[in-house]
């Protein structure tokens, strides 16, 4: 069997575009290995209906959806290799165990993080330390909070964001520099910058009570905010000769169309930089419309 499309990746952005295609009646493979970058978190926020929903429960609910549409089906499996095969218009899909031929792709294996070296902070990941306050600025409300980040710029942007939700706050750069400006501008909201490496992250559970500095200074926080980077951990766009912008996000139309006909890119995987589940989804909504278009057309 040729598939009309192949999913890679089953995040809001790759699930939204089975429902939109698996509706529009094409026959669908969707694949995930559940490597998503949320699945630390306790609840996801900000999705209208669906506020406050552990990770796990939005991906339930979303194969409950798609398991009412018989052409779409849903693979746990690594998909390891993309390749066009020779005088078709068609492409290979290798994964772990398997290999499925398939006519369009939707690339949607988002991003993974790189986070500031901090010994432990796995253990907070998700719980009290998070990456993005619009998520979990709300929980985190009027609390003792830290931003820990490693490049100044990051750290004053994430301290100006964070300060909306808590003006009980300290900057850690974790043993790297601050520019006198940068700290004057802090110090002018009377938030204590702390350039010394942390030495230990102490609590329960996850939960933050203490960060212990190199130095000896011991702070109360019950949380913070990271600043991480991100990357994409598959080579897909690579292998298959997209082409990419200056900044690392994908060349392509508003629906998601890439520069090779037939390749389509969604969610933050396109993007090369966080997002949030409505937008990922949205995303994923678009590259369908234009998947499904493109075939109706080719077809017709
Ligand atoms: C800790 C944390 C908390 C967050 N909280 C919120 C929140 O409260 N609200 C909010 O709106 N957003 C939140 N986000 C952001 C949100 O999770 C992302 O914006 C969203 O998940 C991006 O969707 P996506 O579909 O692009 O990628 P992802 O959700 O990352 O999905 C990528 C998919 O690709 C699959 N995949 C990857 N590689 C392969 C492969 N080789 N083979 C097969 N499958 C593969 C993965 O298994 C996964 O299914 C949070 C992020 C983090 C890290």
């Amino acid at each position: 069997m040729i598939f009309d499309c192949a999913i890679i990746g089953a995040g809001p952005a790759g699930l939204n575009a089975a429902l939109v295609l698996g509706r529009a009646r094409r026959n669908i493979i969707v694949f995930d290995n559940g490597t998503n970058r949320n699945r630390v978190t306790q609840e996801s926020h900000g999705f209208l209906t669906r506020d406050g929903i552990k990770p796990q429960d939005f991906k339930q609910i979303a194969h409950r959806e798609l398991a009412k549409y018989p052409s779409v089906q849903l693979v746990k499996d690594t998909v390891v290799q993309v390749v066009k095969q020779v005088d078709h218009d068609q492409y290979a899909i290798v994964t772990s165990n398997n290999k499925y031929l398939t006519e369009k792709i939707i690339l949607a294996t988002g991003v993974q993080e790189i986070h500031p070296t901090i010994p432990a902070l796995e253990q907070y990941y998700g719980i009290s330390i998070h990456s993005c306050p619009y998520c979990d600025g709300w929980e985190r409300r009027d609390q003792a909070l830290i931003v820990l980040a490693e490049k100044e710029k990051g750290a004053l942007h994430m301290a100006k964001l964070v300060y909306n939700w808590s003006t009980d706050l300290i900057v850690a750069t974790n043993g790297y520099p601050m520019c006198p400006s940068m700290h004057k501008e802090l110090a002018n909201r009377n938030i204590l910058v702390e350039t010394d490496p942390i030495k230990k992250l102490h609590g329960e559970n996850g939960h933050l009570q203490k960060v212990e500095f190199v130095s000896g200074l011991i702070i109360d926080r019950t949380g913070g905010f990271i600043v991480s980077e991100f990357y994409r951990s598959n080579p897909f766009l690579e292998q298959l000769g997209c082409q990419l912008k200056e900044n690392g996000q994908v060349e392509m139309d508003a629906l998601g169309r890439t520069s090779q006909k037939n390749i389509y890119a969604a969610g933050e995987y396109s993007q090369l930089s966080p997002s949030a589940l409505i937008l990922a989804a949205a995303d994923g909504s678009n590259a369908a419309f234009a998947v499904n278009a493109d075939i109706t057309h080719e077809r017709f």
